[in-house]
């Protein structure tokens, strides 16, 4: 007899855009194999939980039937190419998406097992000598995963200096010249080792659109070859940029390029979250916007999200976007559709979050417990409810509206990207959390440790004059993160390396 194993399965869409019928795929897979629920991630990528072993090559078909994808969603390869959500936006940020689909396509691995081992698909020898070809991954593929993010400033919603490779869209008039290139950025780091750090991908130029792709293989390709391959928590391509120099790098990249980057353009960034509700694009059509609590749609008391999400599905014409931010956009909306799809968020409760502190609404927290491996602490089902009491301190201090970007994670992977969040919290054990401060609101500066370790109550007391000095002493359009630096809670922290100074 064989156990129950149960598993995680991501499923990934270049820039998070889906059709409603692959919603509704997703929808109905997740009734039928999953937990009943649908976890947007902080990669726009949907996660599927408690999936029994014996029904995982089932649904890997169902979802390749819809177009969508498992492979490389996790792996020691590119992942998930993350993108500004709306391409509608205006002709830039559609362009914008083109060039994300461009390189993540790139970057797919052109590996055929996965077709033969979940597909059913006939095994078939690519290559003279009988082995497989992966021209730019190789015959080892990378030493860690590798992501790449796209930011259209002034938005920042990937996160782009989180990204081992960011791309920052430069444009003008309403056309796009190209992209500034930031390398070296990363979240992960382990409890106790200070070899190991979060860091700030670092601009090193600027380059034309047509340059990108080209850009990104050599990048992905310097990592491939120069990664460190024996010590794996050592591996990230942060580590190699900064054990060899930021230089080192760029020779090495415009040697294998044969051309070199421009200086980089100036631009300006004003938030990394998500701004909800309905907008209209320059296609004239609408885009909603939706606050989804750390990306988990389900159906329960307050909301039915999953069943007002599947009814909108069947008559929805346009597309699904899930953000960086685990939120989800109801995207390219007709005039004439937009009543009835109104009637639908009103009926099932869905919501944009207005009701809510702008705290809740620049949340995000990671899974955790009860369904992933490493979560030392709960994240996403706890999260919420310190939010509750949190909301009570901002409330006293005339801060309900007062945006500040708060994260959670259960252990210090970091999915949650914490180290870019002004108040952020890493478990280190079941309702104990080391607390951060200090990070920049465009997701710009990382944050520093203030206080290790600590329960609820003293996360309380501690943030409460912390917020209340922020209410009554802060400089006008001064942010939290800012403001923790200027009244000497935490120093600032210029680059990772400086972290846990
Ligand atoms: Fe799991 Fe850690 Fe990632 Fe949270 S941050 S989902 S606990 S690996």
């Amino acid at each position: 007899l064989e156990p129950a194993f149960q598993f995680m399965v991501r499923v990934r869409a270049a820039g998070g855009l889906v059709s409603p019928e692959q919603w509704l795929m997703m929808d109905r897979i997740a009734q039928k194999y999953a937990n009943d629920t649908i976890r947007l991630t902080t990669r726009q990528s949907f996660q599927l939980h408690g999936v029994i072993k014996w029904n995982m090559k089932q649904l890997i078909q169902e979802v390749n039937e819809e177009l969508l994808s498992t492979l490389a969603a996790c792996g020691d390869v590119n992942r998930n190419v993350m993108c500004n959500p709306n391409p509608y936006q205006s002709a830039v940020h559609e362009q914008v998406y083109e060039w994300a689909q461009k390189v993540s396509h790139h970057l797919d691995p052109h590996t055929r097992a996965y077709h033969e081992l979940w597909l059913n698909e006939e095994k078939v020898i690519d290559s003279r000598d009988g082995v497989e070809q992966e021209p730019i991954y190789g015959p080892v593929y990378l030493p860690r995963k590798f992501k790449i993010g796209i930011a259209v400033p002034p938005a920042n919603e990937v996160d782009v200096f989180s990204q081992d490779l960011g791309f920052i869209a430069i444009h003008e008039n309403g056309r796009l010249l190209g992209f500034n290139v930031a390398v070296g950025g990363g979240m992960g780091m382990s409890h106790g080792d200070n070899k190991t750090y979060p860091q700030v991908a670092r601009t090193i130029g600027f380059i034309t659109p047509e340059q990108m792709v080209d850009l990104a293989e050599k990048t992905v390709m310097i990592q491939r070859d120069y990664g460190d391959r024996a010590v794996r928590k050592h591996a990230r391509f942060k580590y190699t940029i900064d054990d060899r120099g930021i230089e080192w790098f760029i020779n090495e990249l415009q040697q294998r390029l044969g051309w070199e980057l421009q200086e980089a353009r100036s631009y300006h960034f004003d938030h990394n979250g998500d701004r909800y509700g309905w907008v209209k694009g320059s296609n004239n059509h609408w885009h909603y916007t939706l606050f989804i609590q750390n990306g988990r749609v389900k159906d329960d008391n307050d909301c039915q999200l999953l069943t007002g999400l599947r009814e909108i599905a069947k008559i929805h014409t346009g597309d699904f976007r899930l953000t960086p931010n685990q939120n989800l956009i109801i995207g390219n909306v007709s005039s004439q559709k937009k009543k009835k799809i109104d009637q639908l968020i009103q009926t099932y409760g869905l919501t944009d979050g207005a009701a809510f502190s702008a705290l809740r609404r620049n949340s995000m927290a990671c899974v955790a417990l009860p369904t992933c491996g490493l979560a030392m602490a709960e994240s996403e089902r706890y999260m919420p409810t310190l939010i509750d009491k949190l909301d009570l301190i901002l409330d006293e201090a005339g801060l309900r509206d007062n945006e500040i970007v708060i994260r959670m994670t259960g252990c210090p992977n970091g999915c949650a990207r914490p180290a870019l969040a002004e108040i952020s919290f890493i478990g280190k054990a079941p309702g104990k959390y080391n607390l951060y401060l200090g990070g920049g609101f465009t997701g710009n500066r990382l944050n520093k440790l203030y206080r290790e370790n600590i329960g609820e109550t003293e996360i309380l007391n501690e943030l409460r004059p912390i917020l209340n000095r922020y209410a009554k002493e802060r400089l006008e359009n001064e942010h939290f993160g800012d403001f923790c630096i200027r009244a000497e809670y935490v120093k600032e922290v210029h680059s990772g390396l400086d972290f846990h100074d």
